[in-house]
């Protein structure tokens, strides 16, 4: 039986409570044997030893299998400039996890705020490149005599190679699911958004995404990203992958979220060659920590796409499965009417609701 070492970043705020329910849920799935390690990091952590990422965080980071992390950052501890501390972003960076991975799909009907939509009527997933566009200036801009800011936008041919390929994979792996019958029916296609009519930085983006396209067999198209705004609103039945630049993609996974019910029902992969660290798409959430009602779905299907995620590394079908098992739970749990932390129209608490979840994954 596999085993795999997980460096774990509980973070702050929230981040702590919802990656709790997800070990619960780890632990009740039953895959492969996880030696969990906690690391400090965070607001937290730069407020105790004067750095919000020591680097024994990130070597441990480095060597383990995979990364489950929660959130990190509260908005009054921040750097002399007026910044808030983002160590999971430079996470990214020092890892080189070019490949952010949102999942959008709808459980509910009543959590989206759209009439009409039922479980699985939205299922898409965005693509964010998560290590150059506009956060490649992140720390680096230009701030001159109080009078002028300049943050830069920049796009490689090998980030923006990568990430199509990337996107192309992705969308082939969501056919082979739906032909399996584990996805509802849809057509494979991979959308590039960017601003392609105003930006040169964005069309060179299309033009090696329209290369990649062209070695796949997979329908491709553009979309602005202001349009992008409204057709997820208007239409977001009709997606499949999109791929967009840094900016665009946190952008557009908040709003992303809020189709499907919230931060609180959002995951995301952070993906590179040699390491991935898997974590809600909520951040800290103040306003809530500490009062035991924050929403752990988040933090418990980020830990089963870091099980398929070891799965398809190692070839392991005991992770594959196991992560099929948390995504069933999840969905099973949330189709009843009612269940739920407040951000989705329940009652429950952060532990009831993990709880739930652990139960129906044993059974
Ligand atoms: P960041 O910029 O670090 O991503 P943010 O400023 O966008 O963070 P969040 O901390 O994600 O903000 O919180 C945004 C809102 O969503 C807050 O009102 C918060 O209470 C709510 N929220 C976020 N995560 C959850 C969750 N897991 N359960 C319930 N509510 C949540």
């Amino acid at each position: 039986m596999a085993a795999y070492d997980i460096a774990v970043l509980p973070g702050d705020g929230i981040a702590p409570e919802v990656v709790a329910e997800a070990r619960r849920v780890l632990d009740a799935a039953g895959g492969p044997e996880l030696r969990y390690a906690e690391h400090p990091c965070g607001a937290g952590c730069y407020l105790d030893q004067g750095d919000p990422l020591p680097e024994s965080t990130v070597e441990a980071c480095r060597r383990a299998d995979a990364v489950l992390l929660g959130a990190m950052g509260l908005p009054d501890v921040r750097w002399p400039d007026g910044t808030e501390m983002r160590p999971q972003i430079d996470l990214r960076i020092l890892l080189d996890l070019y490949a952010g991975v949102r999942p959008i799909y709808l459980h509910a009907g009543h959590h989206c705020p759209l009439k009409g939509y039922g479980a699985g009527d939205i299922d898409f997933v965005i693509l964010r490149e998560n290590v150059e566009g506009l956060f490649a200036s992140m720390n680096g801009g230009v701030r001159l005599r109080e009078e002028t800011a300049v943050d830069t936008m920049v796009i490689t041919r090998t980030g923006s190679e990568r990430i199509s390929r990337y996107a192309f994979g992705l969308a082939l792996q969501r056919r082979a699911e739906r032909l399996e019958g584990r996805r509802g029916e849809r057509s494979a296609q991979v959308t590039l958004v960017d601003k392609a009519n105003v930006f040169r930085s964005m069309a060179f983006f299309r033009q090696v995404f329209d290369e990649v396209a062209a070695g796949f067999d997979v329908d491709a198209g553009h979309a602005y990203v202001d349009a992008m705004a409204l057709y997820l609103v208007r239409q977001p039945q009709s997606w499949d992958v999109m791929v967009t630049e840094n900016m665009y993609g946190d952008i557009l996974s908040d709003l992303g979220a809020g189709l499907v019910g919230g931060l609180g029902m959002a995951p995301s992969g952070d993906i590179g060659e040699e390491a991935a660290v898997f974590q809600p798409s909520h951040g800290t959430a103040p306003d809530i920590a500490g009062q035991g009602i924050a929403n752990p779905v988040a933090a418990i299907l980020s830990a089963a796409m870091m099980l398929r995620w070891l799965g398809d590394r190692h070839d392991d079908e005991e992770a594959r499965s196991a992560a099929a098992r948390i995504d069933a739970a999840v969905a099973e749990v949330l189709s009843e009417e009612g269940t739920g932390t407040p951000d989705i129209g329940g009652a429950m608490t952060t532990a009831e609701l993990g709880k739930a979840v652990a139960r129906a994954v044993e059974t």
